[in-house]
């Protein structure tokens, strides 16, 4: 018997196929097919610099972006593997809000088919601030590409207040607004590679602009922003 890691739901003509081939896969992250069935995957059309699902042409920009490039002459380079809905809020409140790291993995076989194509790149996942990292454990974006056997370098940090000060006398002063600050462990050398940033979410956009400024002022540009829900 297999319980569905989301609703509890058990299979168990899945589980007799499952057992003798996947075992190990059905012990960390079954999900039923009404679940799976939730999910809302981004095909083809979608927006050509952040990734929304849209029922137009590739080329065409979402509203978000045309605010952006209003507003901040800035352009994402974001791509997301689903839409932004309940089944996909679910699965995260079951990793985030619940601590379930079995179904950290789900998404595994797709981000490992996208690192692929950004082997050369430095994966930068986006830090979680302290207090969600204290009440949860764990950062999900360090979780979500080590399940998917991803190599990252955390360049960046999500410092307290306080230890924001701090960093301020040494570093470069950085727009209050900003949460993110250069990780101070990692010495920095010149870096060459491409940087893909890593985050759970794409919402405003804003996460990933804040991150990118950060790298900017390291003369690191972002290639390309790689999020699981849009
Ligand atoms: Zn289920
Ligand atoms: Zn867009």
């Amino acid at each position: 018997m297999i319980n569905c890691a989301l609703c509890g739901a058990s299979d168990s003509q899945v589980v007799q196929l499952r057992d003798i081939f996947l075992w190990r896969s059905c012990q960390q992250q079954w999900l039923c097919a009404e679940c799976e069935s939730h999910f809302q995957w981004i095909g083809e059309t979608h927006c050509s610099t952040c990734g929304r699902l849209t029922h137009q042409l590739k080329e065409t920009l979402c509203a978000d972006c045309c605010r952006w490039l209003e507003n901040r002459q800035w352009q994402p380079h974001n791509y997301s593997l689903v839409t932004y809905n309940e089944g996909f809020k679910r699965w995260l409140i079951q990793l985030k809000g619940v601590g379930d790291i079995r179904v950290a993995s789900y998404f595994s076989p797709q981000l490992q088919k996208i690192y692929q194509q950004y082997r050369e790149a430095i994966w930068v996942p986006i830090p979680s601030s302290s207090h969600n990292l204290q009440t949860r454990g764990f950062n999900q974006t360090t979780v979500i590409l080590a399940e998917a056997k991803i190599p990252y370098q955390e360049l960046l940090i999500y410092p307290t207040e306080t230890q924001k000060q701090a960093l301020r006398t040494r570093q470069e002063r950085l727009s209050r607004a900003n949460p993110f600050e250069w990780n101070p462990n990692i010495v920095h050398q010149h870096i060459e590679e491409p940087i893909v940033l890593f985050d759970d979410v794409y919402t405003t956009g804003m996460t990933i602009y804040q991150a990118e400024q950060v790298l900017k002022q390291h003369q690191i540009n972002v290639v390309q922003s790689i999020t699981l829900a849009r």
